[in-house]
């Protein structure tokens, strides 16, 4: 199963995304997440791309087709993925028709979660991480367990400016996407975001399958 998650910064892709990984047994590839590593550990590539992150525009295309491929090669991969955060651009979404097709693999589905701006910037404000395990908690709509809250840390790239271009850059370059899919005659899955966690997960889940 290859299943790309669509929508905007704060819809739930990696909420979503964590809960279909495990149902479905693929791994999640997460683009932000994989660059968010790299900063930490203070690569020169994680370096080059924190201007972009911090900046609230797109890591170059080809910074980021490095990395898909890589993930994509690994073994844990063998049967799929879900892609969180990528593709982003037209030219993303092209190269990674062509990885997969070297592959001798298919995209199944696209799902695009749909949710409104002003839901958008609440989430954004109350988003958390925990640093140890990776985890995305949110202050008020997915409260994080007490022996985790010290340890959680808040996205550079989460205030409010920069949410804002953020939200400029999904709707002009990857928004476009579900066209672009559309296009191309793959299943599209509209899900309404703005509901609780689990029923989003429960409606992906049986529209899904398997
Ligand atoms: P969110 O889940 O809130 O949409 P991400 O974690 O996916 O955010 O991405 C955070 C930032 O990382 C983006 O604003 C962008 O700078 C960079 N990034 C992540 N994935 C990509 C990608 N596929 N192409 C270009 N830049 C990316
Ligand atoms: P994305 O990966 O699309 O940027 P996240 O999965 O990180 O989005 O979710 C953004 C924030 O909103 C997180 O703090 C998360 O806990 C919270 N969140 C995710 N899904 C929901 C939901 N259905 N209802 C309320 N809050 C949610």
């Amino acid at each position: 199963m290859h299943l790309i998650l669509l929508g905007a910064p704060g819809a739930g892709k990696g909420t979503q995304g964590a809960l279909l990984a495990e149902h479905l047994e693929v791994p999640k590839i997460a683009t932000g997440d994989i660059l968010r590593d790299a900063v930490r550990e203070g690569t020169e590539l994680g370096q080059s791309a924190k201007r972009f992150m911090d900046a609230g525009e797109l890591v170059p295309d080809e910074v980021i087709l490095g990395l898909v491929r890589d993930a994509l090669a690994a073994p844990a991969a063998a049967n799929g993925a879900i892609f969180d955060g990528f593709p982003r651009t037209i030219p993303q979404a092209e190269a990674l028709s062509e990885i997969l097709m070297e592959l001798g693999r298919d995209l199944d589905v696209v799902v695009v979660i749909d949710v409104a701006d002003d839901v958008i910037v609440q989430r954004m404000s109350g988003r958390r991480t925990d640093p140890e395990t990776g985890k995305v908690y949110h202050l008020s709509f997915n409260p994080p367990p007490a022996a985790v809250v010290d340890r959680l840390v808040q996205r550079d790239d989460d205030r409010e400016n920069t949410v804002r271009r953020r939200l400029a850059v999904y709707r002009e370059t990857t928004a476009p996407l579900v066209d672009f899919y559309v296009e191309r005659g793959l299943p599209i899955e509209h899900v309404r975001g703005d509901r609780p966690i689990e029923e989003v997960q429960a409606e992906l889940v049986q529209r899904i399958g398997r």
